[in-house]
């Protein structure tokens, strides 16, 4: 549950300087709310901005490359004109699925859960990566391949004033994995053959 601060704070963060945001180049997001208010808009009103793209994908309703994925009962508004791969607004995910189409499986799966993570931790970016991995790891689809693709990934990212350096974000990910999966038979540090199994859930 989202206290009142804890939204002020993760609408200061995530809805001035979108989320996931932003490649090495181009800048967070600002999300201007048309009316020139900073808060946060309701799901409607964000669809109703982002225009005819934009679709409305009710919770439980959204696949990942057939995975089905949900975020407690959250909605998740595709937006292929988003700055970003994703974002989150209190009681929403945006998803911009043309440019996260080219991502690996479980690098997507990540964006989603980052995002998903904001919902619960509010606005700190470290958190919200540290809940995608745990999250990766404990419903099955996260392995010690996707940790390389993600810090690969992540790591192209310079960070913002919000958003700390992507190879520091990699190296917090990655040893947070190896702590979830010490013990669990799987070796967290190399990348296993191509076909192995991800890891299951942790019992
Ligand atoms: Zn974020």
């Amino acid at each position: 549950m989202l206290t009142r601060r804890t939204i002020s704070s993760f609408v200061a963060a995530c809805g001035l300087a979108l989320v996931l945001c932003a490649s090495g180049a181009a800048q967070a997001q600002e999300f201007v709310y048309r009316d020139g208010s900073t808060r946060a808009p309701t799901v409607e009103e964000y669809l109703k901005q982002a225009g005819a793209g934009a679709k409305f994908v009710a919770h439980g309703k959204l696949t990942i490359d057939g995975k089905r994925v949900n975020c407690g009962k959250r909605p998740t508004v595709i937006n292929p004109n988003f700055d970003s791969w994703g974002g989150a607004f209190p009681g929403f995910l945006i998803l911009n699925t043309k440019k996260i189409a080219g991502l690996s499986t479980q690098v997507k799966l990540y964006v989603y859960s980052h995002e998903c993570g904001h919902q619960f931790i509010g606005a700190n970016e470290l958190k919200a990566d540290l809940f995608a991995i745990r999250r990766g790891v404990k419903w099955g689809w996260l392995d010690a391949h996707g940790i390389e693709e993600i810090c690969t990934f992540i790591s192209q990212l310079k960070g913002d004033a919000v958003h700390p350096p992507g190879p520091k974000r990699c190296k917090l990910m990655r040893n947070r994995f190896r702590e979830l999966t010490e013990g669990s038979g799987q070796r967290a540090d190399s990348a296993p053959p191509s076909g192995a199994q991800m890891l299951g859930p942790p019992h």
